[in-house]
């Protein structure tokens, strides 16, 4: 049985999308996928993160809240499940 120690909770490991052009009603810029625990977020020009569900709405407080708090440092609940992603160049 492998063991791996861990002393720092584990990240998310985001994919990147640029979203559309701002529009002045939509101040989301990026859309942040996590390919382990498959939460969203949305980050705006400023900086400012929204968690959102699947289909791109914004969660609840509770729920939201609880995810914001793992935006930048984990935990990721996907846990040691194994990422086998390729990393692409993009134009
Ligand atoms: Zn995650």
């Amino acid at each position: 049985m492998d063991m791996i120690e861990r002393s720092a909770p584990l990240r998310h490991a985001f994919v990147i999308v640029r979203l559309g052009a701002h529009d002045g009603l939509d101040p989301f810029r990026h859309r942040y996928l996590c390919l382990r625990c498959r939460w969203s977020f949305l980050v705006d020009a400023r900086g400012r993160v929204a968690a959102i569900d699947g289909a791109g709405r914004p969660l609840a407080d509770a729920a939201a809240a609880r995810r914001l708090a793992s935006f930048a440092d984990g935990p990721c609940p996907g846990g040691s499940r194994r990422l086998d992603a390729k990393i692409i160049s993009i134009r």
